[in-house]
């Protein structure tokens, strides 16, 4: 091993989280090194998650488009026929152009990058094995830990990514299944359910709660994404609950519930997707010869600062709390580096998007429905349908709403719910929207462009504060 190097900040885990506080640290002119095992920058996102799913999300939709959507539009299309091969070609084209893009990053802003497994040999220091297999060393005056997370597992199922498949299986897949279990309605879940549903394969999506998406989906949005994706082929099992898991055959078994318990069946699939949530990954780091602990559910605790008790280790991303999402990630990057340089920092967790990359799209930020009830909020709502909204008649895509909930009295947006085409670009003027504090009347008052997809939100907010127009 080569003698410890002294850097102001090592960072464990080259993730979004990891890779965007290298280069704001870069930026700010600390002497930093990233450690990445898996050989490429970007983490779960760039390598297994956002990006490939996004790709195949895309082109999928594109393919069943082609093949239900042309004649309406006076397009006659001949013979329509998958080459999965090659989508899976496109994807890997954009991942991998992304994430050596990042290494290019990385050299910009003097970040070093080291590739291997970092674990704490002592507080200050990060042992390395390399990827040619040999030991080194780096020390840190400042470390952080991203290292993100991993699907969680079934009880009794065998994740093997063929048979028996997490996300990671699921954007990798070398034929269309003919029948696909889905275990869990949540994101991912539905994200990729999509893919293969529109590729061919019959998918079922067993979800033990009430309704589909997810945690935050306001229970309205959720109702209306399911009445659509339904339209689209795919089977829903709400309330249920698998019990049991047999895949020694070539076809997988799942014995599955009613929740509260109650009527049994057994469904068959040839391909199982397990896609019940995902845990802070943070296996072989050494915590114990630091003394810092998880909690229950495997999080790193931090305090506002994203300072573990050992003030000089700091954690973001999803190992630690808040929603698993890359720009959640991104924003902690920024703000855990200007703790440490500067001693401030800030990220709005009340004002963090969510979107769902389904055909329609959901989106939503802030609070739904179910939360302000609980919180004993009085607010009041508004909607719009893109039915009603030239653009979507245009381009004869017009499932959907936008939902805006606001403060009964004051009027100020609590809460903006999207489900339809382009909703994961509209959220962001929600979002700004929401972190102005703006309320629904300022939206309805400022001009939108005609004929557009953005109309729709206007008259959501207008229908909130007074009344729509073109409905
Ligand atoms: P990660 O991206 O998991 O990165 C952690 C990195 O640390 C990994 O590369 C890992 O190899 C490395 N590492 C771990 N331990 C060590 C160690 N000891 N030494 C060295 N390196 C180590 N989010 C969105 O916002 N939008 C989306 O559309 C979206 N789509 C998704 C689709 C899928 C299928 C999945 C699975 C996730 C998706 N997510 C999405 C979530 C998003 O990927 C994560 O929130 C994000 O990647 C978190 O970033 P992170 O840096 O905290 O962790
Ligand atoms: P999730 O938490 O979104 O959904 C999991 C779903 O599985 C929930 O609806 C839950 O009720 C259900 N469930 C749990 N146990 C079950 C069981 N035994 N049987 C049936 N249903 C069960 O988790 P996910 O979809 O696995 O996604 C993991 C993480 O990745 C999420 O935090 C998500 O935000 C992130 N992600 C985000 C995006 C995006 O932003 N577009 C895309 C993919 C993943």
């Amino acid at each position: 091993a080569t003698p410890a190097e002294e850097k102001d900040l090592v960072i464990i885990g080259g993730g979004v989280a990891g890779y965007v506080a290298a280069i704001k640290a870069g930026q700010e002119g600390l002497k930093v090194a990233c450690i990445e095992k898996r050989g490429a920058l970007g983490g779960t996102c760039l390598n297994v998650g956002c990006i490939p799913s996004k790709s195949l999300l895309n082109n999928s939709h594109l393919y069943h488009q082609i093949l239900h959507d042309t004649k309406n539009r006076g397009i006659d299309v001949g013979d329509v026929k998958l080459n999965l091969a090659n989508m899976m070609k496109a994807k890997e084209t954009s991942v991998s152009s992304l994430t050596k893009g990042i290494e290019f990053l990385f050299k910009k802003n003097n970040v070093e990058y080291i590739k291997g497994t970092g674990a704490f040999a002592d507080e200050h220091t990060v042992a390395v094995r390399l990827q040619d297999g040999s030991e080194t060393s780096v020390r840190g005056k400042n470390i952080l830990i991203a290292t993100g997370s991993e699907s969680t597992p079934f009880p009794g199922l065998t994740i093997d990514e063929k048979k028996v498949i997490t996300s990671t299986g699921a954007i990798a897949l070398e034929k269309v299944p003919n029948k696909m279990v889905v275990v869990g309605g949540g994101i991912i879940g539905l994200e990729m359910g999509s893919v293969w549903c529109r590729l061919g394969a019959e998918v079922t999506v067993v979800e033990f709660l009430g309704q589909i998406g997810g945690p935050g989906m306001d229970a309205e949005i959720s109702k209306n994404i399911q009445k659509t994706l339904a339209k689209q082929g795919m089977k829903f099992m709400l309330n249920t609950k698998v019990v049991k898991g047999d895949d020694s055959a070539e076809i997988v078994k799942l014995d599955v519930e009613a929740a509260k318990g109650g009527k049994a069946q057994t469904l068959e699939a040839d391909v199982v997707l397990v896609a019940i949530g995902r845990r802070p990954y943070t296996a072989n780091l050494g915590l114990e010869n630091i003394g810092l602990e998880t909690d229950n559910r495997g999080r790193l605790v931090i305090d506002s600062e994203y300072r573990t008790k050992l003030p000089h280790i700091r954690v973001i991303g999803d190992c630690t709390f808040g929603p698993m999402l890359a720009h959640k990630a991104e924003e902690e990057a920024v703000a855990v580096i200007e703790f440490i340089t500067k001693n401030y920092g800030h990220v709005n967790y009340g004002a963090i998007p969510s979107v769902m990359y389904t055909h329609p799209e959901v989106a939503w930020v802030g609070q739904n429905e179910a939360e302000l009830k609980e919180a004993g909020v009085k607010y009041k709502v508004g909607t719009f349908p893109f039915s009603a909204n030239s653009r979507a008649k245009t381009n004869q895509d017009s499932d959907g709403m936008v939902k805006f909930l606001a403060d009964a009295e004051t009027d100020r947006i609590l809460g903006v719910h999207i489900v339809g085409p382009n909703a994961g670009e509209m959220i962001a003027e929600g979002t700004l929207a929401l972190e102005y504090g703006a309320s629904t009347e300022d939206v309805g008052r400022t001009s939108h462009a005609h004929p557009t997809l953005a109309e729709a939100f206007k008259e959501a907010a207008m229908a909130t504060y007074g009344k729509a127009i073109h409905y």
